[in-house]
């Protein structure tokens, strides 16, 4: 950087502050609206300093996905219209903004969670002759070489799961698959993601010239998005029509219509040709905002498995094999028993605390010199102990508790039907998805009987008003949530 400072820089703030808005427009125009919206809209103007533009973001995850795939187009904008623009930078608004000095706010992604990086560098564990998670010229999503089989701890949480995932990858070729596709749904930290990479990898080592595609569902919006922007003739679905394995992971970031759409093409095409195909998300496949129900009762149409949350026992197991891969780094690293035992008792959500708990406590150990014992562990990991397990309850969830608690029929709450015997119910349920679920309005609309989302708004407000007043329903609200609390 020649650290060309402008002299007027306040006086030109609102210079760029119109060509940023100019930007954006163009921006909208050459991508479309609907990728407008999920990546540019929300970006703003925050600052110019030493030839350095700023853009805040609302969310980290915009912000890497604005520095990875468009950092350059929009610096082409920006010097097009200004040539004291050197450099373009992306920050988080909630933080405080840095002055145009270090790039540092934004590290990379550690290589265990490389995966969401379209620019990720190649998997290193390939052999050489391997043409590994790639195809037709398609470079997958990185794959973390500890994602295996061997390093996945197995027990009655998730048992299913893996016979399904090892059956999937051991598949003969040309053998009938039987679990097509093969959906894995689990809240965060299961173990999704490593299951994943272990049926990519093992199919791949089982047979190398087979052609298996990882991707995140952020590398599939990347991929179509250049595709578009390349005026590529051929289609997603033309590219990946012949890959053997497609293995997409966190369908649940998949937005945008235009974008859904082609994977709806893609997914079917490839489940029309027999080819395997795994998917993983946090969610089961209704539930996934946005997607045609044909496409979605597809992606359940085939094997549905959930990871659930791990025993003592396998708590145990991630912790020992955690802590080995630790001692291979610190030899003389002393990690009691006994502290094991406490972490496995008291970590009780996913496996990726358990690892971060491990991690959080060798480093405190290395960096401190303090021993590992329970007293510096309560210490250390107050914040995960505290995190109690809590449940969330699906829509299906209350839909049947608030059937049961009122006497009627699940079909009867999801009907058109106006008696007042089933409306209040049907509005309780209504109310309740909104309070304890994610969802969103319109989604809740469309799982009780495809209704408006102006029609679930209503039902939450007159619940929410009549509380106040009713005594009964308030305790009914009471009783309802306990339940859904079991
Ligand atoms: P998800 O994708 O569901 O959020 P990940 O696959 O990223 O979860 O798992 C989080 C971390 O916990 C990973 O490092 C993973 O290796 C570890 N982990 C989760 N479940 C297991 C398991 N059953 N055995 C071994 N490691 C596990
Ligand atoms: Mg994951």
């Amino acid at each position: 950087m020649t650290g060309v400072l402008p002299v007027k820089e306040n006086d030109d703030s609102d210079k760029r502050q119109g060509v940023w808005n100019e930007i954006k427009q163009m921006m909208r125009s050459s991508y479309g609206e609907d990728i407008y919206s999920s990546w540019f809209e929300r970006l703003e103007y925050a600052g110019f300093a030493g030839g350095v533009v700023t853009l805040s973001t609302p969310t980290q995850f915009i912000k890497h996905w604005n520095q990875n795939n468009y950092g350059n187009d929009i610096l082409k904008r920006w010097q097009s219209s200004d040539k004291a623009i050197e450099e373009v930078r992306f920050a988080v608004r909630s933080f405080p903004l840095k002055k145009a000095d270090s790039g540092s706010a934004s590290a990379p992604h550690k290589s265990g969670q490389a995966q969401t990086a379209a620019t990720a560098p190649r998997r290193q564990i390939d052999p050489p002759s391997a043409p590994a998670n790639s195809a037709a010229g398609l470079e997958g999503s990185a794959l973390e070489p500890r994602y295996t089989f061997t390093e996945f701890v197995e027990g009655p949480s998730n048992a299913l799961a893996v016979a399904a995932g090892k059956k999937v990858a051991f598949a003969q070729p040309g053998e009938r698959i039987q679990y097509n596709p093969l959906y894995v749904s689990a809240p965060v930290g299961l173990g999704k993601t490593h299951l994943l990479q272990a049926v990519a990898q093992a199919a791949l080592a089982k047979n190398p010239n087979m052609r298996v595609l990882y991707l995140t569902s952020e590398t599939f919006m990347y991929k179509f998005v250049s595709a578009m922007r390349n005026k590529t003739t051929l289609t997603f679905k033309d590219i990946v029509r012949d890959i053997d394995m497609l293995v997409i992971d966190d369908l649940q970031f998949l937005n945008g219509a235009r974008v859904q759409e082609e994977f709806g093409h893609t997914i079917t095409s490839l489940l029309d040709a027999q080819r395997q195909v795994v998917i993983a998300a946090d969610r089961a496949p209704a539930d996934l905002d946005g997607l045609e129900t044909r496409i979605s009762s597809r992606l359940g149409g085939g094997l549905v498995v959930e990871l659930e949350v791990p025993d003592y026992a396998m708590r145990r197991k991630i912790l020992d094999r955690r802590i080995a891969t630790q001692r291979a780094q610190f030899d003389d690293l002393d990690f009691p028993d006994d502290v094991v035992d406490f972490v496995a008792r008291s970590v009780t959500t996913n496996g990726r605390d358990l690892e971060g708990a491990v991690n959080r406590l060798v480093a405190h150990n290395q960096l401190t010199a303090q021993p590992i014992n329970i007293k510096m562990a309560e210490n250390a990991l107050r914040d995960l102990l505290r995190a109690r397990e809590t449940k969330k309850p699906k829509i299906e969830d209350i839909q049947r508790v608030v059937s049961q608690h009122y006497g009627v029929s699940k079909q009867d709450l999801v009907s058109a039907r106006r008696t007042r015997t089933i409306v209040m119910p049907r509005q309780i349920a209504m109310f309740l998805s909104k309070i304890l679920t994610p969802r969103s309005l319109p989604e809740i609309g469309r799982r009780f009987g495809n209704r408006d989302h102006t029609t679930v708004l209503h039902a939450v407000r007159k619940i929410d008003g009549l509380l106040e007043k009713d005594a009964q329903l308030a305790e009914d609200i009471e009783t309802l949530k306990r339940l859904l609390d079991q």
